[in-house]
């Protein structure tokens, strides 16, 4: 593809955005909480694990675990044990622990609203402490960069990085903010929908006449 000026990735971007809209007007985060506290277990269990998966340990660990306080005294063996099936469940229960120790000790046992504060916490990234701020705040302080919005911002040829870190610094130039978490789900139920990593569906695709398919020709011959 020839290069493309910054202004008319832009405009490309704004028809993208328009056309998954259009494609997934439901789309929100498919992680089950039913406040701040919940959707920051929940995003920590997601590492590295489905959120069908997630929602189905979270179903009995909500239960279980009402606050703050009650993840930080919980026995280390015993939240492990309940959060087993999400995978990586050692480093899991110490972060939710540590989070949640840190909850109690400097905010009162309640989730904060800034990046700075949530990513102080221990054991939270950039990554869900956006996904804490977009969904159960409605604050954009950034976009979600996971496998899902990396893999399409590349073929969609929104980028050429592929550090999560790089992708949204150039997705937050790109992407009006009051979007910012939208586009990520966006881009996440597109993934997990039509444009799957290993085979698109690009003939069904609702924005292919947008889409240069960069990489993609290696995966298909369509
Ligand atoms: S055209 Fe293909 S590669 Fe591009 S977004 Fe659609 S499914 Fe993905």
């Amino acid at each position: 593809m020839p290069r493309e000026s910054k202004a008319a990735r832009t405009v490309r971007t704004w028809k993208i955005i328009s056309g998954l809209k259009q494609a997934y007007p439901d789309a929100h985060c498919e992680l089950n909480y039913s406040n701040p506290l919940e959707l920051l277990i929940a995003t920590i269990l997601s590492a590295q694990c489905t959120d069908k998966r997630v929602n189905l340990v979270t179903a009995q660990l909500f239960k279980k675990y009402r606050s703050a306080p009650d993840y930080a005294a919980a026995d280390s063996a015993e939240l492990e044990r309940d959060i087993l099936t999400t995978g990586f469940f050692r480093n899991k229960a110490k972060s939710i622990k540590g989070c949640c120790r840190a909850l109690v000790e400097k905010h009162g046992g309640k989730v904060p609203r800034t990046m700075d504060e949530l990513t102080e916490l221990g054991g939270v990234g950039r990554k869900t402490a956006n996904v804490v701020l977009g969904n159960a705040f409605n604050i954009n302080t950034g976009v979600v960069v996971d496998t899902h919005v990396a893999r399409l911002s590349q073929r969609l040829g929104l980028t050429r990085e592929k550090a999560p870190e790089k992708i949204e610094q150039e997705l937050m130039e790109l992407v009006p903010q009051e979007l910012w978490t939208m586009f990520s789900h966006w881009l996440i139920w597109h993934g997990r929908r039509r444009c799957y990593a290993r085979n698109p569906d690009c003939p069904n695709c609702e924005i292919k006449s947008l889409c240069p398919r960069i990489g993609v020709a290696k995966l298909t011959s369509r």
